[in-house]
């Protein structure tokens, strides 16, 4: 059994998703997909309680409506049937019902601001599930993550409550799972002991799709993104990146953790505690092959990656990998792991301490 995430840049339109349901049918093990909302759609959510928060309820409605048409659009290239709209059009009333709320109150809670959230991957979900069904003679069931996505109660950054999600899972999604079905579902999103909509911080969605695959026992979680697995650093930010082919979950993880944003810093806990292996790959290119994280890479030593994060210290640059030794770095090394270094850079110096520590890393490749 194999758990499939795909992020907002490879749902963000029909023509995206149907790349990810030609993955998917090309899989006869694949047994769930978790999908994140559309491109751009929870920031917007966002934008939509600021705006109401400021009191101009007409501009939050707009901009609720916008939502509306760009969802409707994608469901007119996937199913263009009037009740599929109605239904995206019941979501959004909650949208609308909560605007007007935060807009009297001119202000918003964090669980306001998480049962905003929830309405973005409840619509992509839905509209991907209809687009699956039209594309697979297997059965697919839309599961909302909700009923099994169990969290504490800090909204907007929830703790996943494991042993309570593998319990919702055991009755809400295992009886469904077989070789003839797959179960669609929404990353991100959960709720709390009370039933209120968490969320599990923003791109929390790579994470979802692990607990889950730690939950069902899946032999495989595959991450799909925009890019062709974790580089030596983010391609879009330097030129000469290489993707690296296999990690260890204590490197990969370390690279999330200290700023690679291909995934969710949490997301590897679950794979490593259940030992299942990673595949990070792009939509857009899936023959490109990928990055596989997992118990049994080949030993290599000295850095592997670079890791960027800017926090309350300044720009912190760490290089990844077993066995740094003594690096010849001329910045200030803040702090050590046995899989990092890290390095304080001041704003001047960012590029070029960029440019400098990735020439360290492939000058190890
Ligand atoms: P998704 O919407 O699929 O979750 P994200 O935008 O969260 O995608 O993550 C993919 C992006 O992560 C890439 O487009 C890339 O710019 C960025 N990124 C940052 N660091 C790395 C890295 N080391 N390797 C690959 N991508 C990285
Ligand atoms: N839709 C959420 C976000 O944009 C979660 C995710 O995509 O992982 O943060
Ligand atoms: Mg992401």
């Amino acid at each position: 059994m194999k758990v499939a995430k795909f992020g907002g840049s490879s749902v963000k339109d029909a023509v995206a998703m149907n790349r990810c349901a030609d993955l998917i049918c090309a899989q006869d093990a694949l047994s769930v997909v978790v999908v994140s909302a559309t491109k751009n759609t929870t920031n917007e959510l966002e934008l939509i309680a600021g705006t109401a928060k400021e009191g101009l309820v007409e501009d939050s409605l707009k901009l609720v409506d916008h939502l509306e048409k760009r969802h409707c659009e994608i469901c007119s290239d996937i199913e263009d049937l009037p009740e599929n709209k109605a239904f995206l059009g019941e979501i959004l009333k909650e949208a609308r019902v909560l605007v007007n709320e935060i807009s009297k109150k001119k202000d918003y809670s964090k669980e306001d601001m998480d049962s905003l959230y929830c309405l973005g991957e409840r619509m992509s979900s839905f509209l991907f599930t209809k687009l699956l069904q039209s594309k697979t003679k297997k059965k697919v069931i839309l599961k909302d993550a909700r009923r099994f996505i169990k969290t504490d109660s800090t909204f907007c950054a929830a703790v996943a409550q494991v042993d309570q999600i593998s319990a919702a899972v055991a009755k809400e999604l295992l009886p469904d799972l077989s070789s003839d079905s797959i179960i669609v579902t929404q990353g991100f999103i959960g709720t709390d002991e009370q039933g209120r909509n968490t969320t599990l911080g923003r791109e929390g969605s790579d994470y979802s799709a692990t607990l889950i695959g730690e939950a069902i026992g899946a032999n495989e979680v595959q991450i799909w993104t925009d890019v062709a697995g974790v580089a030596t650093f983010d391609p879009r930010l330097i030129d000469d990146t290489r993707f690296i082919g296999e990690l260890s979950y204590e490197e990969a993880s370390t690279l999330a953790l200290l700023g690679a944003k291909v995934l969710y810093p949490k997301t590897l806990f679950p794979a490593k505690r259940k030992n299942i292996p990673v595949f990070v790959g792009s939509t857009l290119d899936p023959k490109a092959g990928g990055t596989r994280i997992h118990g049994n890479c080949e030993r290599k030593t000295g850095p592997r990656g670079l890791s960027f994060l800017k926090n309350s210290e300044g720009n912190l640059l760490s290089l990844v990998g077993a066995e740094l030794g003594d690096l010849d770095i001329p910045y200030k090394k803040v702090g050590e792991s046995s899989v990092s270094q890290s390095f304080l850079v001041e704003d001047e110096k960012l590029d070029e301490a960029l440019i400098e520590l990735h020439k360290v890393v492939l000058s190890h490749y």
